[in-house]
């Protein structure tokens, strides 16, 4: 599995094309759409899936689909909330982009086992396959996904990043802004949920 990351858009969001042999999904295409579709080297696209529906993750869903045909995916939790999701977008200065209606990604999506990590928003995914995990926004390197944006919940975001730190430490996190990292290694170190926060959580649960 070959991965190639695409930092694209205002706010340097991490589209990532990920191809087995002749076949490629986009996942997160934020924005520059002919950039997106010439990393794709003339391999066919399968499948273009939203880590979660945040504008910056989306710009470029609808130049794909349309130049391709390809499905595209999201959580639900996030499409019935679309709207309010990204209220405070156009304050910023950003426009919310149109989207084509999103399919269910299920459990199962290509090579991907989906895991619904929610907290950044209640629809965020993260997608599991061979040893890379793509987290969006819920986990990034030395940090972890903001909540204080419409329907964030920072005890969710906890869970679903103890829930992410259950994954061999070996796999490679490709997060939805800056460099990777590794399972292992925020584990151990985020500054803001590790694994000693993660056990504190597992004791607090019982009472
Ligand atoms: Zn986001
Ligand atoms: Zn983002």
């Amino acid at each position: 599995m070959e991965v190639v990351r695409v930092v694209v858009g205002p706010l340097a969001t991490n589209s990532y094309v990920v191809c087995q042999g002749d076949e490629c999904v986009v996942v997160d295409p934020g924005d520059e759409g002919e950039r997106l579709l010439r990393a794709l080297g003339g391999r066919s696209l399968v499948a273009v899936v939203a880590t979660h529906l945040h504008f910056d993750h989306v710009g470029a869903v609808a130049h794909l689909v349309e130049a391709t045909g390809a499905p595209f995916y999201a959580h639900p939790a996030d499409w019935r909330i679309y709207k309010a999701l990204n209220e405070v977008a156009p304050s910023w200065g950003f426009e919310v982009p149109e989207l084509p209606t999103p399919r269910d990604p299920g459990e199962r999506l290509w090579l991907f086992d989906v895991l619904h990590t929610p907290g950044h928003t209640p629809g965020s995914i993260s997608l599991v396959a061979g040893d890379a995990v793509f987290t969006g926004d819920t986990l990034f390197r030395g940090s972890v996904g903001r909540t204080d944006l419409p329907h964030g919940d920072w005890r969710e975001l906890t869970r679903s990043v103890c829930r992410l730190y259950q994954l061999p430490g070996h796999l490679v996190v490709y997060p939805g802004h800056g460099p990777p990292t590794t399972i292992g290694s925020e584990a151990a170190g985020n500054p803001f949920i590790n694994a000693d926060v993660c056990g504190n959580e597992r004791q607090s649960n019982r009472y």
